[in-house]
């Protein structure tokens, strides 16, 4: 919608139907919205249930399945078989059954990934009905007037209406890395390049500077990023590690479970009998039974299960690919202020003397942005601090603002140009490092003097036995004639108090134990940062902080080595950031790291969790991060990464699950069709519905599993590399080996006393019991299922669930069309017996896995005290 660029703002407006002092009213937004459509970029809706009902059927296993029974059905019907006609009944609704459980865990991993995008969807201040309010980005519509300050989202195409000082980035538009002046000018030449058009914003870029008023032009797929929307989005779809190892592991399964079956088929066809489609059925009723094809959704709903619990505790995930990489998080990146301190400051000291107070007043105010009123003053809270110190003082004057060198965390100085009381004056204020450096004068009791080097280190010795008290330091200076920020006249300093938050020590040590180093990086003083940091238990020597000047100085194998033992990060700009958590990464961690402005974006962009901060963060940041704090609390992001480990450890819990019954099921049939040639073991339509109970019934169950005890007491672990943990498949192989061997000897035995076809159902229903009871077993690797055992209702009851439904199905006239008979005291009694064996072989497991940890940490243990250090490689996987 370029047209408006090339007449007034005035005329733009018109054409647009808007007013640019009240916006749209409420009705006219509402019947644009509806024209026009929401202002989102992702085209795609969410499958209705009934097409992934449909989808369901894509699958090739139970396409073969459906032919097959459909087969088997046409020539029962011709020969009159009325059993045959009944199992293929009994298989369509199985599949049909399946394909219901299927069909609504992908509509609920569907609708959490919907919802995840709502949580971190942005608002935009925009002028409606007369009133600034903040509304939800994809509510904006075409003729909306916007607000735009430095740091904002560009959330539609607009015509500017007035700017002051703006520069957009429009890297993600034109590849154009440099910031673009823009302005309200009306353009002439139709032929100007997007990057060009001056007097327009963008979708999807960013303000870097400045702030505009504009209205919008175009939304959605209507504007510029709109037309090449196909290129980006989608099609970056990448997929996460977890993903990877998912696919993987399926393709394995799936390749061994297609070998198992073709046996299952060529043994049962030769050597038992019975017919090519029987065996062939059996075999796909295999297959369908032991690949797991709902892993994906599973573990899709047990990460949003985990993200919607997370937004309740201050954690807004927007990536879900995240929640995966959060348990494996090694070191966290923080800021201090407002993040391991309450950005709440006082004035704590004062250095100047008596007759340069005034000055400091009138320094301390005029340098200075807060809005309100006195008492309730809002805006940076140094600033606040400080203008609350001189209101405190008695001070009062007003100031007429001429012009102003900002403040930056690069230049850490901010210079402002005032009239007072009809004199012009400029004033600056900066860390006091810094600010020294630009002066040459000094207010004394005697009157302006020179600042000479003693002096200078008078000054130095003061503020950095303020920064000693971890008081962050400001230092204040003047001059006369035009502005500028050299020659100036120093006035004195100012140390201001920070409360720790309540609760960052305590995260602190919760990481070390966990395993994560937590580094504080920051733009305050070293001194003052290494006080704050030994109270908090991040460093205990000052050598563990360093500067941004020492980074800038050391070589690159220097600078590594520095990054690896540093704790803390002084004095630093944002490009040191990044520099951090690049050189972090390269040494093997996993790296966390928090921001707020936008020159911080690159460095959350480039850590593995890029964590905004909900408060005081830009939208360029939280649109680059993976998750966004609502309370800028280091405490949440700890609880986070807690929450992490907890759903990579559910996640695990429900694969082993999945594989160790899946591995029993298969197992068994193929010994059996080896061994037992001669006799039935479990038709197709028992193994269906033994899958679908098993496989849908307590794997969602697991995921609402607590966390485990002692999960901030272990070292961290990637959710895929866990997956594939030794300990991992040894318990997968373990578990499905006993079941496999326990039903197995309990069919031969059974066989032998009691028929084929009471053997054949009391395998069946060991299966299934073994399986559901097993859930119990995967609770923990190392302790006891019966500890905290009603911790989870919900698995509680899907247990019970299951069993109740499969005794049902045997002691009523259903049996009848499972192929399963009624039982004998004694063979339930056999039943039951075998069924709960498997909870206390697990129990026994654990305890031999329990003794095997404490013989290994306690070798572990006399090694560190011989070697009197601490072993770094070692981890114990629990
Ligand atoms: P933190 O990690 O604690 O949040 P920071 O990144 O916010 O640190 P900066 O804001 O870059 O640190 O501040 C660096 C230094 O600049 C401070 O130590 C202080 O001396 C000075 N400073 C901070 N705020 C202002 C301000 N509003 N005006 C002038 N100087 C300031």
């Amino acid at each position: 919608m370029r047209k408006y660029s090339f007449v007034s703002a005035e005329q733009a407006l018109s054409q647009l139907n808007t007013s640019n002092i009240s916006g749209l009213t409420d009705k006219q937004a509402d019947e644009r919205l509806a024209r026009y459509g929401a202002n989102t970029l992702n085209k795609q809706k969410q499958s209705g249930i009934l097409r992934l009902f449909f989808s369901q059927f894509k699958d090739v296993m139970i396409i073969l399945l459906i032919a097959a029974a459909a087969v088997s059905a046409v020539i029962a019907a011709i020969s009159g078989e009325a059993s045959d006609l009944t199992d293929t009944f009994i298989i369509i609704f199985i599949i049909f059954l399946n394909a219901v459980v299927g069909s609504v865990q992908q509509y609920r991993a569907d609708k959490a990934i919907q919802q995840l995008k709502k949580l971190s969807a942005c608002t935009v201040k925009t002028v409606r009905g007369g009133k600034v309010q903040k509304i939800d980005s994809e509510r904006i519509t075409v003729g909306d007037i916007i607000l735009l300050e430095e740091g904002d989202m560009v959330p539609a195409d607009c015509r500017i209406i007035s700017a002051s000082g703006a520069c957009a980035d429009e890297s993600a538009l034109t590849g154009e890395s440099l910031p673009v002046e823009k302005n309200e000018r009306v353009l002439t030449d139709e032929n100007v390049p997007l990057g060009a058009t001056s007097n327009a914003l963008f979708s999807s870029t960013y303000l870097v500077k400045g702030n505009a008023r504009a209205v919008v032009t175009g939304v959605g797929m209507n504007t510029e990023i709109g037309a090449i929307a196909n290129l980006l989005g989608e099609s970056q779809k990448t997929q996460s590690p977890l993903e990877r190892s998912l696919n993987i592991l399926g393709k394995v399964i799936s390749g061994f479970v297609l070998a198992v079956t073709a046996v299952i088929f060529l043994v049962g066809l030769f050597a038992r009998g019975g017919g090519l489609l029987s065996n062939f059925m059996t075999s796909v009723a295999v297959a369908v039974a032991a690949i797991p094809e709902g892993l994906p959704a599973v573990v899709t709903i047990i990460m949003a299960m985990g993200v919607q619990k997370m937004s309740r505790k201050n954690v807004v995930i927007r990536k879900l690919k995240s929640v995966e990489t959060l348990g494996g998080c090694n070191v966290i990146c923080t800021d201090k202020t407002g993040t391991l301190t309450c950005n709440k400051m006082k004035v704590a000291a004062v250095h100047a003397p008596e007759s340069a107070r005034q000055k400091l007043l009138q320094c301390m105010t005029a340098c200075s942005g807060v809005k309100g009123k006195r008492g309730a003053y809002m805006g940076d809270s140094t600033e606040v601090a400080l203008v609350n110190y001189a209101d405190g003082e008695g001070f009062s004057g007003t100031f007429e603002r001429l012009d102003e060198i900002p403040f930056s965390s690069e230049r850490k100085m901010m210079t402002v140009r005032v009239k007072f009381g009809g004199e012009i004056i400029n004033f600056s204020k900066g860390a006091p490092d810094v600010l020294l450096e630009k002066c040459g004068f000094i207010i004394t009791d005697g009157g302006i003097k020179r600042l000479t080097e003693s002096l200078r280190a008078e000054i130095r010795e003061k503020y950095e036995g303020m920064s000693r008290q971890a008081l962050r330091v400001l230092g204040f200076a003047y001059c006369g004639g035009e502005m500028r920020e050299h020659g100036l006249t120093f006035i004195g300093l100012c140390g201001l108090s920070d409360k720790l938050k309540a609760g960052a020590k305590l995260a602190v040590a919760e990481c070390r134990t966990a395993g994560i180093r937590t580094v504080m990086i920051t733009g305050d003083h070293a001194l003052t940062a290494f006080a704050i940091a030994r109270e908090l238990g991040i460093a205990e020597r000052q050598e563990q902080v360093i500067t941004g000047v020492q980074l800038d100085s050391m070589g690159a194998r220097e600078r590594a080595a520095a990054i690896e033992g540093g704790r803390v990060f002084a004095r630093v700009t944002p490009a040191h950031k990044n520099l951090i958590v690049k050189a972090l990464q390269k040494q093997g961690n996993v790296v966390a790291m928090t921001g707020d402005g936008i020159n911080d974006a690159p460095s959350i962009k480039s850590a593995d969790i890029g964590i905004a901060m909900g408060g005081t963060g830009t939208d360029v940041t939280k649109n680059v991060s993976d998750m966004v704090i609502t309370d800028d609390n280091f405490s949440t992001i700890v609880a986070a990464v807690k929450e992490g480990r907890r759903i990579s450890a559910n996640i695990k819990k429900t694969i082993q699950f999945f594989l160790s019954t899946n591995i029993a099921e298969v197992l068994a049939i193929l010994i059996a069709t080896l061994f037992f040639t001669k006799y039935n073991f479990l038709t197709s339509t028992q193994l269906l519905w033994l899958n679908l109970i098993t496989d849908s019934f307590p794997v969602l169950a697991l995921g609402m599993e607590r966390e485990d005890f002692g999960v901030m007491n272990r070292p961290p672990q990637r959710a895929e590399k866990a997956l594939f943990s030794a300990s991992s498949v040894r318990s997968i192989c373990v578990f499905g080996l006993y079941i496999t061997a326990v039903c197995v000897a309990l069919y031969a035995v059974a066989l032998g006393i009691w028929g084929n076809e009471a053997a054949t159902t009391v395998t069946f229903l060991t299966i299934s019991f073994c399986e559901l009871f097993h859930s119990f077993n995967v609770r923990s690797e190392t302790h006891s299922a019966f500890k905290s055992f009603f911790s989870n209702k919900t698995l509680l009851l899907t247990v019970a669930a299951g069993v109740i439904i499969n005794v049902l199905l045997c002691v009523t006239p259903l049996r009848y069309a499972f192929g399963l008979e009624a039982l004998t005291a004694a063979q339930w009694l056999a039943v039951a017996l075998c069924s709960l064996s498997v909870v206390l072989f697990g129990e026994v497991y654990k305890l031999l896995i329990r003794a095997y940890y404490r013989v290994n940490r306690s070798i572990c243990h006399s090694e560190r005290s011989r070697n009197r250090r601490i072993p770094t490689g070692k981890v114990i996987n629990q």
